[in-house]
């Protein structure tokens, strides 16, 4: 890509370059079939063993409770049909109304399966509470399932009070943490979840992988059949180059974690102080305690949609809500939920720094909106 201030790190990152080097052996010479018998099968086999060890490691799990997968939409189906179709069928579904389309889009299809389903409330600020959840838990829940951290407003979600809950319930409880991994320390025993999403390209690994953590003795039926990979509950012969870089992103993500964390937050300071400074009116939607350089900001004097292309005209990228809603002009159903007006959610961008950003990055950014808005 041409030199671009990129923007829009909650939709996808560029590939860490720790992630390239460990991939490129498994990409050109060690191409064996992880499954197969022969000599060829040994080092993929081996990088396998250890992107599994090396994912748990940076979790706080165990090797058996990894689960690989094709992405973040795979995972989040995967632990929603594959609890539900774990033992009794149908039984009541719990998800929030701020969740991405990868979790409310199968928990509607169980729906029409004869599944209840509850959507949860978020509050104005973005953040689904313990009394949400204590009042809309219908008797037999299966599963409840709450994000980590909301993609377009940042807000993290108090996990681990909700899954206690879930838990006193009889219920299991799934995160999907695509937004938050590798953004915030993560450690799924403390969260007390049973399932944990997790998307590779969000964190500096390639596009098109990830994984699933299922807590050992959790029931869960298997998503694809037709092979024994991973341990036979997801068929299908493993990408082991993309493994290989997810782990190693992951790995790098983790081992540096609170610098990035600084980071991310010195540079949302940069720029909220540089919007006050240059006289620019914004309302910034979420709490303060969000994901570090994650921004969900409505600019009431333009539509979202022409302040994007304005931007990207001068080489910056935003997002108008969330980047796989399709077409920008649907309304965001998160800002929905948050109870924005559709007028305020049109005027809303979301602006996600990464690793790669600067301060001059920011700088620039805000003498853009300086040009376009004055
Ligand atoms: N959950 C959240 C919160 C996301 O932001 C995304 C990606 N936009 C996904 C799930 C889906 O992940 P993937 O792109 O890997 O399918």
């Amino acid at each position: 890509m041409a030199h671009i201030i990129y923007a829009d790190h909650a939709a996808t990152t560029q590939l860490d370059t720790a992630a390239l080097s460990a991939m490129m052996p498994y990409l050109t010479d060690l191409y064996g079939n992880p499954s197969a018998p022969y000599s060829a099968a040994l080092a993929p086999k081996e990088a396998l063993r250890q992107a599994r060890q090396t994912i748990a490691a940076c979790i706080g799990a165990d090797a058996d409770e990894i689960f690989f997968t094709g992405g973040g939409t795979e995972s989040n189906n995967w632990a929603i049909k594959g609890t539900a179709f774990a033992g009794d069928f149908p039984a009541p579904i719990v998800t929030s109304a701020i969740e991405h389309h990868s979790v409310l889009a199968p928990c509607a299809a169980l729906q029409r399966l004869g599944c209840s389903l509850t959507r949860l409330p978020a509050t104005a600020e973005g953040i689904v509470t313990d009394t949400a959840l204590e009042q809309h838990l219908p008797q037999g829940t299966k599963l409840v399932s709450v994000m980590l951290a909301n993609n377009e407003l940042g807000t993290v979600q108090p996990i681990s009070s909700l899954a206690a809950i879930a838990h006193r319930h009889g219920a299991l409880f799934h995160t999907d943490a695509v937004a938050a991994i590798g953004r915030m320390p993560l450690d799924v025993k403390a969260l007390d979840v049973d399932l944990l999403s997790a998307s590779a390209h969000k964190f500096g690994g390639p596009k098109g992988v990830g994984f699933l953590y299922i807590k050992r003795g959790t029931p869960i039926a298997p998503l694809l059949d037709g092979g024994a990979q991973e341990n036979g509950l997801r068929a299908g012969t493993e990408n082991v180059p993309a493994i290989v870089g997810m782990a190693a992103a992951l790995q790098h993500r983790t081992t540096d974690i609170g610098a990035h964390r600084a980071h991310l937050s010195h540079l949302t300071a940069h720029f909220l102080e540089g919007l006050q400074a240059a006289g620019i009116s914004f309302i910034r939607h979420g709490t303060e305690d969000t994901l570090p350089g994650l921004l969900s900001l409505a600019f009431p004097s333009i539509e979202a949609e022409a302040l994007l292309h304005r931007l990207d005209l001068l080489g910056i990228t935003v997002s108008a809500g969330a980047a796989c809603n399709g077409t920008a002009t649907t309304t965001s159903h998160v800002l929905q939920a948050i109870g924005l007006s559709e007028e305020e959610a049109a005027s809303t961008i979301r602006v996600s720094f990464g690793y790669t950003n600067t301060k001059e990055d920011v700088s620039a950014f805000i003498a853009a909106l300086q040009s376009i808005l004055f």
